[in-house]
């Protein structure tokens, strides 16, 4: 069988943590590019990259890594995307796609578009795809299999640039919707943003509390609890961006969470079961449409692998 013919000669993919390894892992499973040439400014990753074979070369600048590049990705936490734009912008190949895989779409059309030069085609992409761990180890080439990438063409964006992009993320394995870049802030605050600010509360909350030991919080940490903890373990660098860069979508979205929470508030303190029942009816059906939607699966497993019984070792009685 023949390998098919590359969609690009040389990708240059700028921050090679969980995500921009895991498009390195996908683009080469793909055979989408000729030469991937990867950058970090983490030594230690640039190193333990060596050996793992998802980029054909790596380097600490950014600046030879976009030279002669037809796709730059940036995969950095979005807080340094404005100064990496900078930059790289001399270096850009005229033509040449740039693109991004950062949480928020708003503030990066802001800090990176006025650095670009205008003969480059600046599409930012958001894959809806992820986990809590961090750097080129954590990555895996089937990470956006099955899930959406959202573009956010800036006005004016070329329209074969666009369709290129799509069909690079489609060939990923990713489907790909296309939105303006302020709703997509908006609907990423609602199924995002906020439940992991939620997470990060919670868990601080059981922590700080002076009453239950932290022994406690850990040895009888129940499902709820256990699952708050996995994603409050994600990257705080990334996190941290995310909120100060979404926040004006994450505010609104706060508001209207602390509202309803009031509102479980009440119904608790006055002993409302009917409207709790209601609630509860209502979010068991979403949590059934998102498996039905092959957005999750339904096993039942909560991050815990069966593990092997241990096996008993048999006392040999010493015979007197
Ligand atoms: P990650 O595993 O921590 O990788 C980020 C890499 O970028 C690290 O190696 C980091 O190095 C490097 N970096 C930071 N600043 C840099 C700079 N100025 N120049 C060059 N390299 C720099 O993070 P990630 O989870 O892949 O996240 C990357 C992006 O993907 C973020 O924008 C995030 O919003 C987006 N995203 C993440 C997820 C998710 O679930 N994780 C999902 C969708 C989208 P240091 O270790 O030295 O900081």
């Amino acid at each position: 069988m023949t390998t098919p013919k590359p969609m690009f000669s040389r990708v240059a993919i700028l921050g090679i943590g969980l995500l921009g390894s895991s498009v390195a892992r996908a683009i080469k499973r793909a055979h989408l590019a000729k030469h991937i040439a990867g950058h970090d400014r983490n030594k230690a990753y640039l190193k333990a990259a060596q050996s793992m074979h998802f980029a054909d070369s790596l380097t600490d600048s950014a600046s030879a890594a976009v030279k002669g590049a037809d796709l730059v990705i940036l995969a950095t936490p979005v807080g340094a995307f404005g100064a990496i734009a900078r930059a790289i912008a001399p270096y850009l190949k005229p033509g040449a796609i740039v693109t991004d895989v950062g949480s928020v779409k708003g503030a990066v059309i802001a800090d990176v578009g006025p650095h670009l030069p205008k003969n480059v085609h600046f599409i930012p992409s958001h894959p809806i795809a992820g986990t809590e761990r961090s750097g080129p180890d954590a990555g895996f080439a089937e990470l956006f299999d099955g899930r959406w990438s959202i573009l956010t063409p800036p006005k004016g964006a070329k329209k074969s640039a666009v369709a290129t992009l799509k069909k690079f993320w489609e060939k990923l394995g990713s489907k790909v919707d296309i939105m303006d870049a302020k709703h997509h802030d908006l609907v990423l605050a609602v199924t995002s943003h906020v439940p992991h600010l939620i997470a990060y509360n919670i868990v601080g909350t059981a922590d700080d509390l002076r009453n239950v030991t932290q022994g406690e919080v850990i040895k009888y940490s129940a499902g709820g609890f256990r699952d708050f903890t996995r994603i409050a373990a994600s990257d705080p660098t990334m996190w941290r961006d995310v909120f100060l860069n979404n926040k004006d979508a994450v505010l609104e979205v706060l508001g209207r969470f602390s509202e309803d929470l009031h509102a479980l508030q009440r119904q608790i303190r006055w002993g409302e079961g009917d409207a709790l029942f209601a609630l509860f009816t209502r979010t068991r059906a979403i949590r059934r449409s998102i498996v039905e939607a092959g957005q999750d699966s339904a096993t039942v497993n909560f991050g815990r692998t069966p593990q092997p019984k241990p096996v008993k070792k048999k006392l040999a009685k010493k015979k007197r």
